[in-house]
Formats: structure tokens, sequence, C-alpha cells
């Protein structure tokens, strides 16, 4: 199973990539997951990275694309994978078909996380990030016992740069005029396959495997 995983910022890609990957035994790569790691340790890729994260904008693609070519080039990724993240342009699609070209590969399908640009906007103004294991928590909709603590592994919340308010407008500015086309060409080549993402997390769970499971029978 190789497979891409798109939507707007705040529509649960994360989430659900951890447990679809889980289920169909694939790497999840994620490349903004990728960027925090190295923004993290400070590495020449992190600095260089952190100055686009923080404005919301998006990481020029000599930078992405090499990451991302490394990446799936590694033994685990042989055999399938789930990208959570990348392509998020029509450009970097088509990179991402060559360098699967290059592999002998090609994409299984494409799925869409759809959800209202409103439910977005309230998710990610209020959302919570583990330190320890990277969960995400929602100050009024998904709280843990106590405040600031992750029930699942108690380490400490935070709340990610890019979900600064003022960042979380030009994400979706940036997404409307960069990757919505993206889903618009996934689309055109019947390669999309799109689900609700709203309502409880294990229903999306569900809705996504029945989604990708109905490719590969
Ligand atoms: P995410 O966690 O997927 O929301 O990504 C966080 C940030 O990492 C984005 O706002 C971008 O600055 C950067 N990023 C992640 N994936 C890509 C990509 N495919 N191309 C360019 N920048 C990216």
């Amino acid at each position: 199973m190789r497979t891409v995983l798109v939507g707007p910022p705040g529509a649960g890609k994360g989430t659900q990539a951890a447990f679809v990957a889980k289920h169909f035994s694939i790497p999840q790569i994620s490349t903004g997951d990728i960027f925090r790691a190295n923004v993290a340790e400070q590495t020449k890729l992190g600095l260089e990275a952190r100055k686009y994260m923080d404005a919301g904008d998006l990481v020029p693609d000599e930078v992405t694309i090499a990451m991302v070519r490394d990446r799936l080039a590694e033994d685990d990724a042989r055999d399938g994978f789930l990208l959570d993240g990348f392509p998020r342009t029509v450009q970097q699609a088509e990179v991402l078909d060559d360098i699967l070209s290059d592999l002998h590969a090609g994409l299984d399908a494409v799925l869409e996380l759809s959800v209202k640009e409103d439910e977005v906007v309230r998710r990610l103004s209020g959302r919570r990030t583990c330190h320890g294991c990277g969960r995400n928590w929602h100050v009024e909709f998904d709280k843990p016992v106590e405040q600031g603590v992750c029930d699942a592994c108690g380490g400490e919340l935070f709340r990610r740069d890019d979900d600064a308010p003022e960042t979380v407008r030009r994400r979706l500015e940036v997404y409307a005029e960069q990757t919505a086309p993206l889903v618009e060409h996934y689309a055109d080549e019947g390669r999309l396959h799109r689900i609700e993402a709203t309502g409880a997390v294990e229903d999306v769970t569900r809705r996504a495997i029945e989604a990708l499971e109905s490719v590969v029978d």
C-alpha cells in the first residue's frame, strides 16, 4: 500500500496517519514531523525550515524534495508507506511520481480528509500537542484529565508555534492557494478518495481504512 493523505491543516492527518499506517503495517512518513524533529535538534535543515514554518509558509522544494527522496529510499518504505503532508503542491506531486518511477513503484491511492474551514479553525485554535508522544489534545473538546499534561504518556503539552492564530490564517491561505489545486489534480486523474473527517476519531479511521481497502481489493 503506497498512499498519500491530503487535507487542510487541522483535518487530523497526523492522528489518522498513525492509525492507518499501523493497520496496514507501513511506515508513516510525515514531512511536518521530520521538519519539527530537525527544528528541535537544531540541524541545518531545521534552521532552514523553521523560518518558513513559523510564518505558515511552505518550506522550499529544494529542501523538502531531497528529504522525501532520501526517506522513501530507506528499506522500511520499500513495500509501502503512508505520506502525510507531502505532496502539498502539483509540482511536488509530479516529483513524487518521478521518485516512485525511479523506485519502480506507483501510488495506489490518495485519501482526502474533508473538513469545513470553520471546524478547522476551531480545532487548530485550541490544539495542544504532547512533547512526549506527539498526541494532540484540545483545550475545550478533547481535554486531558490534568490540564497541560498528556493522559497517554504524562508528557507536557504545548501549543505548536504554527498554531498561533495569525499563522493558522496564513496556513489556510497557503492550503487554498497551493494545495487545493493538488487535490483537484488527483481528482482529475481519478486517484482521489474523499472521506468526511468530522465526528469521532475512530469513525474517521474506519472510513479511511475502508476507502483504502476498497482500492487494493
Ligand atoms: P504539517 O505538520 O504537515 O502541518 O506541516 C507543518 C509545516 O511544515 C508546514 O506549515 C510547512 O511549513 C512545512 N511542511 C510540511 N510539509 C511540507 C511540504 N510537503 N512542502 C513544504 N513545506 C512543508
